[in-house]
């Protein structure tokens, strides 16, 4: 029988006769088949009956249980829990070196599960000191069982060579390279604002165009442009929501409309055409939240509308945000010694855009990048003519008193006009007389 001689540290005395059994791995369990290869089994049915044992306290690293026996014995068996193994004394002292029916019988009764897992009791370096013990853990006894749990405040406690508790769950293996599954080159409808600009005979109104395309390996963005969808070329194959049917409805629309305003370039037809830039800002202005919906917008630099008839060079597609904000027109008056110039200022929440060129009915910022419709069509047809000749208009010192009562009086009534005051340089209101007292 294999035997253990001291224990150090424990409240026993030292020479105190340890028996050891060896325990099954994991959870260093005692069963009662390994138990019985310890002792004589008691033959009989009423063998293991009337055995009385209790929990009594789990102290300086040792479990100590009460067993009293049918034939009137009380002893203390002390159990101390190593990592294979369980220690046994007994208050008889074992004399005979071997397990003595005390600690068989109350063993016995401990494993009524027919075995019992002692890694409850197993906690190396906290439990042979009271003090670091009861630190770190809650302990509670009862007749029927000890518990030893971590205090909350601990979390999970690393046991010594065990590990965190339910560690095993968690294989914790290297995951494999997760391989990307290409979701891109999707085949996807935008939306290209088509448009150009300058002063030519080739300028026209700016038309929405839906056109079909593939998106690139992460779905954010279009990369090659397959066909415009026009009435008279329609592309198939797709399923448009709800909101892109209505967007494809005004598209049609715009394009008719752009080539109705184009061929009206004679005096006669000016009505003509105002009407149909008035129609063509209010589809824009039912265009522009269905477009704020849309994945796929961009802006289409386009020759003449004719480059709206297959599908766009994509050198000639930009990106393009919508701002639903309206930009609010201004002019500055600034007086030269000699000389007025005077020049428009296009501004949203008082901030002024930047821009070098400007299409019909749009300002796109440069500093934001975002697509601006213009608030009205007298707004944008008046920039247009304010930028159309290098953006700014000259007028004489002696010539303010006509250019006063012919235009800026007008001007000065409907949209703010600011002055730079001679001397502060600062922008002040527009006032005529101010002006006309200041310059003589
Ligand atoms: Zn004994």
């Amino acid at each position: 029988m294999p035997a253990k001689q001291t224990k150090v540290g424990t409240i026993l005395d030292p020479d105190t006769f340890f028996y050891t059994i060896p325990l099954e791995l994991p959870n260093q369990r005692l069963t009662r088949e390994i138990l019985g290869k310890h002792f004589p089994m008691p033959k009989g049915r009423r063998a293991h009956m009337g055995i009385d044992a209790e929990y009594k306290s789990f102290k300086n690293g040792l479990v100590s249980v009460s067993v009293k026996l049918p034939d009137n014995s009380e002893n203390i068996l002390f159990l101390h829990v190593g990592l294979t193994e369980l220690d046994i004394a007994c208050t008889c002292g074992m004399p005979d070196r071997k397990l003595c029916y005390h600690a068989y019988m109350g063993l016995y009764s401990l494993t009524w599960h027919h075995y019992l897992d002692f890694d409850r009791y197993y906690w190396p370096g906290f439990t042979a000191d009271e003090k670091v013990k009861d630190k770190f853990l809650t302990t509670e006894v009862t007749k029927n069982w000890i518990s030893v749990k971590s205090k909350a405040k601990y979390g999970n406690i690393f046991k010594s060579t065990i590990g965190f508790e339910d560690i095993e769950k968690f294989p914790l293996v290297k995951p494999a390279m997760v391989t990307t599954i290409p979701t891109g080159g999707q085949q996807a409808i935008s939306y290209c604002l088509t448009y150009n600009v300058g002063s030519h005979s080739n300028l026209h109104l700016p038309v929405l165009m839906p056109c079909l395309g593939v998106t690139n390996k992460h779905n954010d963005e279009v990369v090659s442009f397959k066909q415009f969808n026009r009435r008279d070329k329609p592309v198939v194959g797709v399923i448009y929501s709800i909101n892109q049917q209505q967007l494809n409805e005004i598209s049609i629309q715009q394009f008719d409309i752009a080539k109705r305003h184009y061929g009206l370039t004679g005096e006669g037809k000016k009505q003509e055409a105002a009407k149909a830039k008035h129609e063509m800002l209010n589809l824009w202005e039912r265009a522009i939240p269905l477009l704020l919906n849309e994945k796929y917008n961009y802006r289409y630099y386009t020759y003449w509308l004719k480059y709206l008839k297959d599908k766009p060079r994509k050198a000639d597609i930009r990106n393009c945000r919508y701002s639903l904000e309206k930009p609010a027109l201004s002019f500055i008056l600034k007086f030269h010694q000699d000389h007025f110039s005077f020049v428009a200022v296009v501004t949203v929440n008082g901030k002024p855009l930047k821009f070098k060129f400007k299409p019909h009915l749009f300002v796109f910022d440069d500093a934001t990048e975002l697509c601006y419709l213009m608030p009205s069509v007298q707004d944008d047809d008046f920039l247009m003519w304010v930028l159309s000749n290098n953006k700014r208009l000259t007028v004489l010192r002696e010539h303010l008193n006509e250019f006063h009562d012919t235009f800026l009086a007008k001007v000065s009534s409907s949209y703010p006009v600011a002055f730079i005051d001679l001397k502060s340089q600062k922008a002040v209101p527009y006032n005529f007389e101010m002006i006309s007292n200041e310059i003589t």
